[in-house]
């Protein structure tokens, strides 16, 4: 095999000893410090807002061909940014923010202290604004939550309570509460949900918690991913299909703990949400300290508020698929297992005079089977 010498131009200087959450590693300013024999090579390198750097991933895992990406897709090494490649050498862009004579200090670069540095060039993207947006939505295309799995994985819980809100409409602790407790075990898991039932999320309450974790884990009602078991407490399963997961509860002390943290909220929320009388100031004030809190909550020490256990899983079949069946007096087509057949002919249970359980704000409710004959 043929191969070439880099020579190493200098190193660059992090607060990051360990590999840390590239993420995380990006919002943290470093130095670049290139050696003397290759600082003239930095005449005017503070014209560019934007450089690319070019580094020796030194302390990288030997490579494998096939590996996962950050967001948990399984691909061929070179179609991933992955350190653990053949040829070692890792790329970022970053963000020029002061050279003094041979040291650039820059921010988003994700290399650790001590990285030997290889090359440095001027951000060049050959393309305008139109293409990079094309770019980012054939990338969501491929994976749709790759927005949010990066989230999760750089634990930016201000962000995912910021997008799971648009789900649920309005911020307040609950959805926090259901954003961290999501984002814990995904952390955990390690797998990520692209909706077909290989990640369940059981959910054992119907209240504000159940969204931010349908938001977080992608697994929601209408993917079959979300079991609810009505149960009423604030407490979700998230298992792979292997049945091994983890189990994450609130603790009795921990609403002590979260009621002390915003005792005003609770208050505003009893009568917006919990009863009928409640004037538009009411609904100001409940929604003004539903942000504060909510946001408030993601600072809370997780450990007082929730259990987290390891537990083993009795998982159901995937959900199967039905044909459907025309009613004969009402003509809405019908999944085939709700079909009632009277005297030989398909009704749906409305038409038929039958009703089931539903799920609304009560829980699941059962109603009687009324017997037409
Ligand atoms: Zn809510
Ligand atoms: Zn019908």
């Amino acid at each position: 095999m043929k191969s070439f010498k880099i020579p190493y131009i200098g190193i660059i200087k992090s607060k990051f000893t360990e590999p840390a959450n590239p993420g995380l590693m990006r919002e943290q300013e470093s130095e670049i410090e290139v050696y003397e024999a290759f600082a003239e090579g930095l005449f005017k390198t503070e014209l560019s807002d934007y450089l690319e750097i070019y580094f020796h991933f030194d302390r990288a895992e030997p490579y494998e061909l096939k590996t996962f990406t950050q967001t948990g897709d399984f691909k061929g090494v070179f179609g991933t940014r992955s350190p653990s490649r053949p040829s070692q050498l890792g790329s970022t862009i970053v963000k020029l923010l002061h050279r003094d004579g041979n040291i650039l200090r820059v921010i988003g670069l994700d290399a650790l202290d001590g990285t030997p540095l290889v090359d440095i060039k001027p951000l060049h993207i050959p393309f305008g604004e139109e293409k990079l947006e094309e770019i980012e939505i054939h990338s969501r295309k491929n994976n749709p939550r790759k927005l949010i799995l990066q989230n999760i994985r750089a634990g930016k819980t201000d962000r995912l309570l910021l997008d799971a809100a648009q789900i649920h409409g309005h911020f307040c602790p609950g959805l926090a509460m259901g954003v961290l407790m999501a984002t814990k075990a995904m952390q955990i898991i390690r797998e990520s949900s692209d909706g077909l039932e290989d990640l369940l999320a059981i959910v054992e309450t119907n209240n504000c918690v159940a969204d931010g974790i349908q938001f977080v884990t992608g697994c929601s009602f209408g993917n079959n991913g979300l079991i609810f078991k009505d149960i009423g407490k604030t407490a979700f399963t998230l298992t792979k299909r292997d049945g091994k997961g983890v189990r994450i509860s609130s603790k009795a002390e921990g609403r002590e703990y979260m009621h002390r943290a915003h005792p005003i909220f609770a208050e505003h929320y009893k009568k917006v949400v919990g009863g009928q009388n409640h004037s538009d100031e009411d609904i100001a004030q409940f929604k003004k300290f539903g942000i504060e809190n909510a946001f408030a909550t993601l600072t809370l020490d997780f450990d007082r508020l929730f259990k987290t256990e390891e537990v083993i899983v009795e998982i159901p079949g995937y959900a199967p698929t039905h044909e459907s069946i025309v009613c004969a007096k009402c003509g809405e087509p019908t999944m085939a297992t709700r079909i009632e057949m009277i005297d030989g002919i398909p009704f749906c249970m409305p038409c038929a005079g039958v009703s089931g359980s539903k799920l609304d704000g009560q829980g699941i409710t059962l109603s009687k089977k009324i017997n037409l004959k």
